[in-house]
């Protein structure tokens, strides 16, 4: 169904542009050598005059950073180009120590690449503007009537991955951010993680008249948003907002908004009025470089099997369908419970059907251990045996808990119901 079927005769498409940060594991920072392991840190420690941005103090160039984003392109189609160049974006504001951020607007490194997403039925290709190198910002704290700034997080590098104006649907917009975070990951390059704000979502959102070939002349810009599901709730609240100031006449304009989670709806942050001009420069501190195609042919062949092309293949090659997969799902079967299984009983899945293996797994349940005080001891012991995971999911990293599940799971030899497991881990982390 369309968008605004039911509320109106005219229908609507949305039109959204999607801007990623994400924010590279590297060992040191974009353009000094201080460590850019900065989270949970003390705070002003990991600094130094470049990072501060005091006077005469001169950036150099993070290779690794440069290789990351090569890799980042190349995974999505982009092309690498043969010369690039830092620029200034001059922008006061007290995070931002040098006055300026150093990143990238007429020469990014990459451009023009693509990605295929999957929305409500067909799989589309939404095409990457650019995948560009920058640096991040110092990170502000407001406390009581003041404001702390802490300047770790200052020049750590960040990779900013900006799509043409190409997504129709939120679920769209839902597979294109996983399906970057699962690559990132992949690439090894960055956690990707969203609470801790490695990985940032920023959309742009216009609706237009069905079947109208132009873009329309104003967009919204949603920031600050620090969750895949936020985010969708906000651009799905944003369509159908925007509909409605259409359908009683309303003329939209350029502003940004961001996302309350309590009201469940967006609010006015900044109007066009207050638009930035950036005054975007060539930084004369840094050099352009020249990239070697030979280098470049090096990390292209360096890059490891893409998480959507492996999914590829294991569904023509392994003939694993995803309905399958879902077969699997319906049953309370976990991918970990599935992998463990095949590692387990060194299974040939050239010969196994998918559903031979849902129904083995199933099989080898009879007996699922129901005993919780039984359970809830195994819980315990796979936590004692995992700390880091333990300490990484009270920090915040939720996505640990797989590997709690999965030492339950292999515990129990697979006898364990994986969501109850999941269940009991939750409430003794707590
Ligand atoms: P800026 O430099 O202000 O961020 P860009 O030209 O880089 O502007 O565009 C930012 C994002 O906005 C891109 O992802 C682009 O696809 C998207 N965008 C551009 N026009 C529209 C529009 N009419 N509706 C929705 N998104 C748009
Ligand atoms: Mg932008
Ligand atoms: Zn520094």
């Amino acid at each position: 169904m369309a968008y605004g079927e039911t509320q109106a005769m005219t229908k609507y498409e949305p039109v959204i542009g999607l801007e990623v940060h994400v924010e590279l594991n590297t060992k040191s920072k974009m353009f000094c050598r201080c460590s850019a392991d900065y989270f949970g840190k003390e705070p002003n420690t990991h600094t130094c005059p470049v990072c501060l941005g005091l006077p005469g103090a001169l950036p150099y160039t993070n290779q690794q950073a440069i290789d990351d984003c090569i890799k980042i392109g190349l995974a999505l189609n982009c092309k690498i180009s043969e010369k690039s160049l830092f620029e200034r974006k001059n922008y006061f504001y007290p995070d931002l120590p040098k006055g300026y951020q150093i990143s990238q607007y007429r020469w990014p490194l990459t451009v023009n690449g693509w990605i295929e997403v999957e929305g409500r039925e067909e799989i589309r290709r939404i095409r990457i503007n650019r995948a560009h190198q920058e640096e991040d910002t110092g990170k502000l704290t407001h406390h009581g009537g003041s404001t702390l700034i802490d300047f770790n997080r200052s020049g750590v590098p960040l990779v900013e991955i900006v799509t043409e104006p190409d997504f129709e649907s939120v679920e769209e917009i839902r597979d294109y951010s996983k399906k970057l975070q699962q690559l990132f990951r992949y690439l090894g390059v960055s956690n990707a993680d969203m609470e801790r704000g490695d990985m940032r979502l920023e959309a742009n959102v216009s609706v237009k008249r069905e079947g109208e070939s132009e873009l329309p002349k104003y967009r919204v810009e949603l920031k600050n948003i620090n969750s895949f599901r936020f985010m969708v709730a906000a651009v799905d609240y944003e369509i159908k907002r925007q509909i409605e100031a259409l359908e009683i006449g309303e003329r939209l304009s350029q502003e940004t908004r961001g996302w309350d989670e309590d009201k469940k709806c967006t609010y006015l942050q900044r109007s066009k009025e207050e638009a930035h001009d950036y005054r975007y420069f060539p930084e004369p501190d840094l050099p352009p470089f020249f990239l070697d195609p030979k280098k470049i042919k090096e990390i292209k062949n360096s890059l490891p099997e893409l998480p959507w092309n492996r999914a590829k293949r294991y569904q023509t090659k392994l003939g694993i369908k995803k309905n399958d997969a879902q077969h699997g799902r319906k049953h309370k079967i976990i991918p970990q419970e599935i992998a463990n299984y095949l590692i387990n009983k060194k299974s040939d899945i050239n010969t196994l059907l998918p559903t031979q293996i849902i129904e083995e797994i199933l099989d080898k349940r009879v007996g699922v251990i129901e005993n919780e005080e039984e359970l809830e001891k195994m819980a315990k012991e796979a936590m004692t045996e995992n700390p880091t995971a333990v300490d990484d999911f009270v920090k915040g990293k939720q996505q640990a808990i797989q590997v709690l599940i999965g030492a339950v799971m292999r515990r129990t030899q697979g006898k364990a119901d994986a969501k109850r497991a999941r269940e009991i881990l939750e409430k003794l982390l707590k």
